[in-house]
């Protein structure tokens, strides 16, 4: 047996690896993430490694290979442990070994580390009068100054003498020439976070979370392990139930994990864990360059810091003694890699949690069906908290049926209701925010007299107009024609629903001319900071009217926001994939939940051609455990997940032809692995993918369904091993995603 060995963890040099002789002795214990001990080059140096793949094929000549001269006991490095859930995510999710250990390892790039200097004084107490004098007599203002402050202080910052002090540079050459004073460089971490001295304000906990947080941290306490699901509306408190655990955890001498949607990840937010837990915090985010988040990971290494939130990525922090994995909004399609390995992050921190032995606590408002599914198995424990902590009120819900509107001869985009409250609104001088809840694709066919929309006979699927005319299913391929009339009523009202903020906006100019309005959509954010400047100059009630995309609902506070409309709820109700309904109520839960969050009661106005789709009843009563009921149904029905689980097979190419080739070649591969494990999977495709060519490369999808998520994994597996060697897969990218997020 032969073990494939990385010396160096850095990025640049995963793809080098040695192949050592794993001998007689190590046979049971030299498995994937292993450190060992090897001779290296020539002379006797031995150098530590980890065991990233093992064969049992010789790469080179046999006599060549050097043997693993130990294997370090008890290695409990927190690298081991994350090659070990590479390994594992290579094996559950697809890809290679070395896309996976890019996931988890942290970058290590030749970084520049930031040096920043001090100042400090150089000479004993007798010298220090005699300058002192010296200076006093020449009458050097400056001078005096750095000295007076050297003398209160040891060191300063290099930065704050020139620019607070007014020190000039050649002074102080001139002064470090004489031996007066020195200057020190001293590495730095860039920490993210700025200090600022916010008092922390305890909260006293309802009974309601209260409860939450002494079961949690009783069973942390007493050696438990598990996943909790808390199911808490918005504003009922999670984040500071989150808070009392993290403390409790630290307490024990553990480190924990923040996960938090990028999009959620405020400075709000930030600030109200730094101000409660302070330096022992760090962050990460995506506009962070390669150096700091390589600092960051290495702070956490170093023990510097106890807790750190970031995105999904920060799920790989290399944490000693890990307690706690916390993922906030736990329903959020972030979660979910979209390159591979394409994982779900949930699957990936219950077995960093089980590896570590920690704790995972999963929170969300709306979750995911996944989730809560598992909660009902009873395999995560559930926990609910349904009542907002500041007693607001719950807003009131209209839903409008804009099929009514059409007979009563209003095109405009705005239902009645809508007009009516939001000039009310602006006449109370209150907020209001106008959500297009727009998602992928938006090219689904509708009836806009009697709201039929087109759907796939095979997957109940809503079909996507394309702009050859033709109807297309992003799922089996079928293809139709663009209906002249609606089939259902006749209706000639029969067309590809699509609707722009910028339309919305220029409507509400028009509508309402003297309403002041800001747009919060990917084209208004583009520039670094747009985002949190539209959020501001809102917040600070310097427009009437916020109109935006889901950007707008994640997570934001506005006191004076008293109105909600969401304008087309159908744009993300058939949006061409199956988890389409479960998004929906999402994005509406979250809508609703902007309204009224302070003392002023809060309307939100739902407009729909489906006003009796349980996505929408449903949200419109905050009903989750109704719409999970129901959605539940249709996916045991239609066997998606979580009744089932999916393997969608993407394969892609430059050349149509061979694209063509490979899939129907993997299509037959499909069959002979059914054949040789007697397994009947159910197959759909191969056909063209929801988006068949993506910058001159085709793709071609394959989905499969099975109820053992085992099955699909090695379906994988086999398939991987034709992708290695065979020449119908030339030229082509074969890629596997889990149960996907998107069509
Ligand atoms: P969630 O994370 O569930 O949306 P938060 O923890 O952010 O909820 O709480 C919403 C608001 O209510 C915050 O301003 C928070 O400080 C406040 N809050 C939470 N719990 C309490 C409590 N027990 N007493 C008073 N205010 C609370
Ligand atoms: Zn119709
Ligand atoms: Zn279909």
């Amino acid at each position: 047996m032969y073990a494939d060995i990385i010396i160096d963890i850095s990025h640049e040099n995963l793809d080098k690896t040695y192949q050592y002789a794993i001998p007689q002795e190590y046979k049971e214990t030299a498995v994937i993430g292993t450190q060992v001990m090897v001779p290296f080059g020539r002379g006797n140096r031995f150098l530590s490694g980890y065991i990233i793949g093992i064969s049992d094929e010789p790469k080179i000549d046999k006599g060549l290979i050097k043997q693993i001269s130990q294997i370090v006991p008890e290695a409990t490095v927190i690298e081991s442990q994350l090659i070990h859930l590479a390994a594992w995510m290579k094996e559950t999710f697809g890809g290679t070994m070395n896309d996976s250990l890019k996931t988890v390892l942290p970058v290590k790039k030749t970084v520049k580390i930031k040096e920043r200097k001090r100042i400090c004084l150089n000479i004993k107490e007798e010298k220090f009068t005699e300058v002192y004098g010296e200076n006093l007599r020449k009458n050097n203002p400056a001078r005096i100054r750095l000295l007076e402050a050297l003398q209160k202080k040891n060191t300063l910052d290099y930065d704050e003498v020139i620019h607070k002090l007014k020190i000039s540079r050649s002074t102080l050459q001139g002064l470090e020439e004489q031996g007066v004073i020195k200057t020190v460089a001293e590495q730095i971490y860039r920490n993210p976070i700025k200090l600022e001295d916010t008092p922390y304000q305890s909260v006293n906990l309802n009974e309601d979370q209260k409860r939450i947080v002494e079961n949690i941290l009783q069973d942390y306490i007493t050696g438990v392990r598990a996943t909790y699901l808390i199911h808490g509306i918005t504003g009922s408190g999670k984040t500071e139930v989150y808070m009392d655990i993290i403390d409790g955890v630290l307490k024990q001498g553990k480190q924990v994990i923040m996960l938090i949607p990028e999009i959620a990840l405020t400075y709000q937010t930030v600030m109200r864990f730094y101000i409660r837990f302070g330096e022992r915090i760090s962050i990460l985010n995506s506009k962070m360059s390669h150096g700091e988040r390589f600092d960051q990971s290495e702070r956490a290494k170093a023990g510097e810091i106890d807790i750190i939130i970031g995105p999904r990525s920060a799920l790989f922090t290399p944490f000693k003694n890990l307690g706690l994995i916390i993922i906030d909004e736990e329903h959020e399609n972030s979660y979910k890699s979209e390159t591979t390995p394409k994982y779900h992050t949930t699957d990936v921190a219950i077995k960093r949690a089980m590896m570590a032995n920690a704790s995972v606590i999963l929170g969300s408002a709306t979750p995911s069906l996944e989730a809560y599914h598992k909660a009902e198995l009873g395999e995560y424990k559930l926990y609910t908290l349904t009542k907002r902590a500041k007693e607001a009120i719950p807003p009131k819900v209209w839903v409008v049926d804009l099929r009514e509107e059409l007979k009563n001869k209003n095109k405009s985009i705005f239902s009645q209701k809508l007009k009516e409250l939001i000039s009310e609104r602006l006449s109370k001088n209150e907020q209001i925010m106008l959500f297009l809840n727009r998602r992928g694709y938006a090219g689904f066919v509708s009836c806009r007299s009697c709201g039929h929309v087109v759907k796939c006979l095979h997957c109940d699927i809503s079909l996507t107009s394309h702009n050859s005319g033709k109807l297309i299913c992003h799922y089996c391929g079928h293809k139709e024609h663009l209906p002249q009339k609606c089939p259902v009523c006749g209706s000639k009202y029969i067309a590809a629903f699509g609707t722009g903020t910028q339309k919305v906006e220029e409507f509400v100019k028009k509508e309402f001319f003297n309403a002041r309005v800001l747009r919060m959509d990917t084209d208004t954010t583009k520039l670094k900071g747009g985002h949190e400047r539209i959020l501001k100059a809102f917040a600070q009630q310097k427009a009437d009217i916020l109109v935006g995309t889901q950007m707008i609902v994640k997570g934001h506070d506005f006191p004076r926001v008293t109105l909600v409309g969401i304008i087309a709820a159908d744009l993300s109700l058939y949006a061409g994939d199956f988890r389409a309904g479960e998004r929906t109520f999402q994005l509406l839960c979250q809508a609703a939940g902007r309204a009224g969050r302070d003392a002023l009661p809060g309307e939100v106005v739902i407009q729909t051609y489906h006003p009796e789709h349980y996505s929408i009843t449903c949200a419109a009563k905050g009903d989750y455990k109704a719409f999970f009921e129901q959605e539940m149904l249709y996916r045991k029905l239609m066997k998606y997940p979580p009744a089932a689980h999916i393997l969608l097979i993407l394969i892609s190419s430059k050349e149509e032809e061979k694209v063509e080739k490979a899939a129907q070649f993997a299509g037959e591969a499909i069959k002979e692995w059914m054949n040789q494990n007697s397994q009947e999977l159910q197959v759909i495709g191969p056909a063209p993918a929801g988006i068949a060519k993506v910058n001159d490369i085709y793709r071609r999808v394959i989905y499969m369904k099975d109820e053992d998520y085992q099955n699909l994994v090695n379906l994988k597996n086999y398939l991987e091993g034709y992708y290695s060697y065979s020449e119908y897969f030339n030229n082509c990218n074969l890629q596997f995603d889990f149960n996907p997020m998107s069509g």
